[in-house]
């Protein structure tokens, strides 16, 4: 990695390229703002600039194309100032260099140690930054391996399952005078192929559900979420004579299909597992939290143990059998997934027989339009 270096005097250029190369620092030198920017996007380790270098329009420029990099990079600026007392000229001017965000000012004049080691700490800053970008892609890329291998195997094991199923119907039909044990042992296998299906469906969601996106999302109404997944429910909330009731709730940036499948996991949980003695109530609040909205669906059903409130965030996690309620133990995760998707987290908060109460995270800064009206 080299230094790059923009100093209009001759003789500060000079000294510049011969202290960094003598440390075995590699160095390009830019004539312009224009050379420089280009030379930056050919990628760099640091920059020193000489302040009288840096017109207004420069500054300018470069901090424009520092505002359009990725999160994880901050190239390192070092800057040369002219020695003297601090005035407020000076200050205003250190103000305005701040612009180009990772800032090193260095007085003039120089020595040659100082550069040296002001040259080797950037480029180990620049360093760390690309290595951060290098976990982050292969970090997506195993994300989007992980998507495709769940997708295509939810695909090709649906096939097979097709045709056990079909062949199930005609064996049944051929068999349909037999006795009571063949009818019972193909009603088991119809219904393990069921269950087989449900549980490749929500695979499927749950491979889905981070699947990263680059567009920037329109602003969604949380309510139009909700009022989505109780259509969703609805054949649910009226068997179980269920009463939801749904509090004011912010516009945020989230796709609105994962928000839609949040609530639906979380309300339709709070129906499913209510206590046989009392009518579903559940409750639906948002409140913002320092920085986050916080989401909570509350329910006054059968609760949960202590010790089980991590698991049930797992895959595949139950906590009953197949007997009483059904599901495969994948809603709880896709909720996990979705949230964390993005940069939030969801818990609960539950004592057996007292109810549930699951609350779920999103920053703010995804994106609420009405904050203002909502406030702390
Ligand atoms: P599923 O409902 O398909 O089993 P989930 O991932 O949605 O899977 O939930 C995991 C487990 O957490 C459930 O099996 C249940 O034991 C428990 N659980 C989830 N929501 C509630 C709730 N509102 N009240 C009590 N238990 C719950």
């Amino acid at each position: 990695m080299r230094i790059i270096i923009q100093a209009p005097v001759g003789r500060d250029a000079a000294l510049l390229v011969q202290t960094l190369n003598a440390a075995e620092i590699s160095t390009a030198i830019a004539r312009s703002t224009g050379a420089l920017l280009a030379l930056l996007e050919e990628g760099a380790g640091g920059t020193i600039i000489a302040d009288e270098a840096l017109a207004p329009d420069a500054i300018q420029a470069l901090s424009t194309w520092v505002a359009g990099l990725p999160p994880w990079s901050s190239p390192p600026f070092i800057v040369l100032t002219s020695g003297g007392l601090a005035t407020s000229q000076t200050q205003q001017r250190a103000k305005t260099l701040q612009a180009l965000g990772n800032l090193t000012l260095i007085e003039r004049p120089v020595r040659p140690e100082t550069i040296r080691v002001a040259a080797q700490s950037a480029l180990r800053a620049r360093m760390r930054q690309y290595e951060v970008r290098s976990r982050q892609e292969s970090l997506i890329q195993a994300n989007a391996d992980l998507e495709q291998f769940a997708h295509s195997a939810s695909h090709d094991l649906r096939e097979p399952l097709r045709s056990i199923g079909v062949s199930c119907d005609l064996l049944a039909r051929e068999c349909a005078d037999s006795s009571d044990r063949t009818a019972e042992l193909l009603r088991v296998i119809r219904g393990g192929v069921a269950r087989m299906d449900e549980l490749l469906n929500d695979l499927l969601t749950y491979a889905h559900a981070s699947s990263i996106m680059e567009e920037e999302l329109p602003a969604v109404p949380a309510v139009r979420a909700v009022d989505a997944a109780l259509e969703n429910l609805a054949a649910a909330i009226r068997e179980g004579g269920a009463a939801i009731t749904v509090g004011e709730l912010p516009t945020i940036r989230v796709r609105e299909s994962h928000l839609t499948q949040v609530f639906q996991n979380l309300v339709g949980n709070a129906i499913k597992y209510r206590r046989d003695s009392l009518t579903p109530a559940v409750e639906i609040e948002a409140r913002a939290v320092a920085g986050y909205w916080h989401f909570t669906v509350a329910d006054n059903g059968i609760g949960i143990a202590r010790s089980h409130q991590e698991l049930i965030f797992g895959i595949f996690k139950r906590l009953h059998g197949y007997g009483k309620y059904a599901g495969t133990g994948m809603g709880l995760a896709i909720c996990k997934r979705i949230v964390e998707r993005y940069g939030g987290r969801i818990w609960v908060e539950s004592e057996p027989g007292q109810g549930s109460r699951f609350t779920f995270s999103i920053p703010e800064a995804a994106g609420a339009q009405d904050r203002a009206s909502h406030g702390h």
